[in-house]
């Protein structure tokens, strides 16, 4: 479907339309292929010296990649999706705007993996990077200095589930004129929440997780309204070269295509288990922000449009039970990652958040009793049961 069909809808199309059909049109290909060919071709003939025909040279733009890339920035609604390597490569360019004398102020509980870019950029360039609690705004007001560049935020954080208001840290940024704002959408996807509708400056993705969702495929993307800032990103993508291959960046595609399914089946699923453990005698909390017992839980409901799959729950043992809880299940595989098919489980004291120490868990709220689970899709009755079984094993 070239844009100009999907004129004819009365109104705007909706997500899997969308997901589905833009970038893929056949007419595009000689071949008119309905399904985008993989091109690995890593450089392409000219048709004279100083000429070439839309591509040159695969890092700089290559025809499958291209696909993915109208396909994403249509359903974020920016101007530009720039495909990356792995979502830290995303993250990664994203910190190479700032320089020397920068502040960069981020969400106190970022992905790990960020976090670590962010203190390994920040002190060899002399930028300043510092973290508060993103839920009270009144913090966030108060973090920003004259030199800030960049508000990072991640809504829901991860594994404490926190809902960050991303209207109002916008309009943190906004009050102070030149402050770029982020987010990483990647726990919820661009079918649950559109950070670009908030003016939002920069969204981005680990599409590692959710977007691909079957766990076989790494790769980032940034996507932005703002044309000059989709031009910066674009240089950044060549200029630094943590581009996706072909082959990935088809599997991505081909995953776009039924990414409104599985989100749907990964919510009521994590749904159902979260409010079956909030009953269970040896579940203390579930910290899920579609259970109506979630402290951000109506702000959730307003900003986005839905949850995802994952959420994570504090039972009254110790971290033995959780190691005996983890290594009891039979469907749920004891993993790092999430947004996949399959559902997986962890502890994030001793993962995600390892390089912590007790002090900084115990203040964040991470504890030995912590388990993050991503439900995947499973039958949500062998979850169920899974989870059922395990409990009695650890306990
Ligand atoms: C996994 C993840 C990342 C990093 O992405 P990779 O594709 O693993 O490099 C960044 N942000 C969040 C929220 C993630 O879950």
């Amino acid at each position: 479907m070239t844009d100009s069909n999907m004129m004819v809808l009365k109104k705007k199309p909706g997500f899997a339309t969308v997901a589905i059909r833009a970038g893929q049109d056949p007419e595009k290909w000689n071949s008119a292929a309905v399904t985008p060919p993989i091109v690995t071709s890593a450089t392409y003939k000219k048709p004279s010296p100083s000429k070439h025909n839309g591509y040159h040279y695969s890092r700089t733009g290559n025809p499958t990649r291209k696909t993915l890339e109208e396909c994403l920035v249509a359903l974020d609604g920016g101007s530009r999706a720039i495909a990356f390597g792995s979502g830290l490569a995303a993250v990664t360019a994203i910190v190479n705007l700032l320089q020397q004398g920068d502040h960069l102020l981020s969400s106190s509980d970022v992905y790990g993996g960020t976090m670590v870019r962010f203190s390994d950029s920040c002190t060899r360039s002399g930028i300043e990077v510092t973290y508060t609690d993103f839920t009270d705004i009144e913090l966030v007001k108060a973090a920003v200095k004259d030199n800030t560049k960049i508000i990072w935020l991640e809504t829901p954080t991860n594994p404490l589930m926190k809902v960050v208001d991303i209207a109002a840290v916008v309009e943190v940024a906004r009050s102070h004129g030149n402050i770029l704002v982020a987010v990483d959408n990647t726990f919820l996807t661009p079918y649950l929440q559109n950070p670009l509708d908030f003016g939002v400056d920069i969204v981005v993705y680990s599409m590692s997780k959710y977007i691909n969702g079957h766990t076989d495929v790494i790769m980032g993307a940034v996507i932005v309204k703002d044309e000059e800032l989709g031009k910066r990103f674009k240089f950044l993508q060549e200029s630094m070269g943590g581009v996706p291959s072909a082959f990935d960046c088809y599997l991505v595609n081909r995953s776009l295509k039924t990414l409104a399914l599985r989100m749907e089946r990964h919510m009521t699923s994590a749904l159902f288990i979260a409010k079956w453990l909030e009953t269970h005698p040896k579940i203390i909390k579930v910290m899920h922000p579609g259970l109506p017992s979630h402290p951000q839980h109506e702000l959730m409901m307003k900003q986005s449009r839905g949850h995802s799959g994952v959420f994570s729950f504090d039972h009254c043992g110790n971290l033995e039970n959780s190691t005996k809880f983890l290594l009891a299940l039979k469907v749920i595989t004891l993993a790092d990652s999430l947004g996949g098919v399959e559902s997986l489980a962890g502890s994030p004291c001793v993962t995600s958040h390892v390089e912590l120490t007790a002090a900084q868990r115990a203040e964040l709220g991470i504890t030995d009793s912590m388990v993050r689970v991503s439900i995947g899709l499973e039958d949500p009755e062998d979850l169920l049961a899974d989870v059922k079984q395990a409990l009695e094993v650890a306990f």
